[in-house]
């Protein structure tokens, strides 16, 4: 068996059912991604436009992309044809790109707000009041082709475990909130997507119902 495929193997056991795996490709090779999808992983997520773009024409047509890292609003139309779910909504101006351009491609394209829960300023994505302001004022019909499906967050790069699970567990309290809230009308929004490859285990028990995981799977890039 490939590394690859036992490094799946591996995690798929840790995952229980309802949680889905986002296989976090970038900077790794078509052909290794092809050998998670025959180990039969359909989900890959990407953060480079280009990249993303490059390995669609290279990889089987039936794969799910994710973007999950930070877009620039002038990436928005290389992305938007492809993109099966954007984890990194991080302003309301990238929200507006994304409805633009899934408005002139005539699709509706699946988006998560990122929600800045860690203590470094470096990681993007709107604050708690941002975000219940967001939701409050954005009506629907301003927003026809974008389907929010949830959140996402990135806890703060540290050994404490007790940090890292405060800002996971703030994250759920935040969607729970909203889900039962201002966007309890929005049954697609069902999705918080939190967890890597070294904090994966504990975003789970916290309550996460997506997890993007790269270098457990694919080693380190590099
Ligand atoms: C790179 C990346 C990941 C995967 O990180 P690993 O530590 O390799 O699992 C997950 N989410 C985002 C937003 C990333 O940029």
């Amino acid at each position: 068996m490939s590394v690859i495929k036992h490094n799946i193997a591996t995690i798929r056991s840790t995952i229980p059912y309802g949680v889905e795996l986002v296989c976090v490709s970038k900077f790794h090779s078509a052909d290794a991604i092809q050998q998670a999808y025959d180990a039969g992983e359909r989900c890959f997520g990407e953060s480079r436009a280009q990249e993303l773009v490059q390995k669609v024409s290279a990889l089987p047509s039936d794969i799910e992309w994710h973007f999950i890292g930070h877009l620039q609003r002038n990436k928005v139309k290389m992305v938007v044809p492809y993109v099966s779910l954007i984890h990194s909504i991080d302003s309301l101006e990238l929200l507006r790109e994304v409805e633009r351009c899934a408005a002139a491609h005539n699709r509706i394209v699946r988006v998560l707000l990122q929600v800045h829960i860690a203590q470094e300023k470096q990681k993007f994505g709107f604050s708690a009041n941002e975000l219940r302001r967001l939701m409050e004022t954005c009506s629907e019909a301003d927003y026809a082709h974008v389907q929010v499906c949830g959140l996402m967050g990135m806890a703060t790069f540290t050994d404490s475990e007790e940090q890292i699970s405060a800002e996971f567990k703030t994250l759920r309290a935040l969607f729970d909130e909203l889900k039962a809230g201002v966007c309890a009308r929005n049954e697609h929004f069902n999705i918080l997507s939190m967890g890597m490859s070294d904090d994966y285990p504990l975003a789970i028990a916290c309550g996460s119902t997506m997890v993007r995981v790269g270098s457990a799977i694919f080693g380190s890039r590099g």
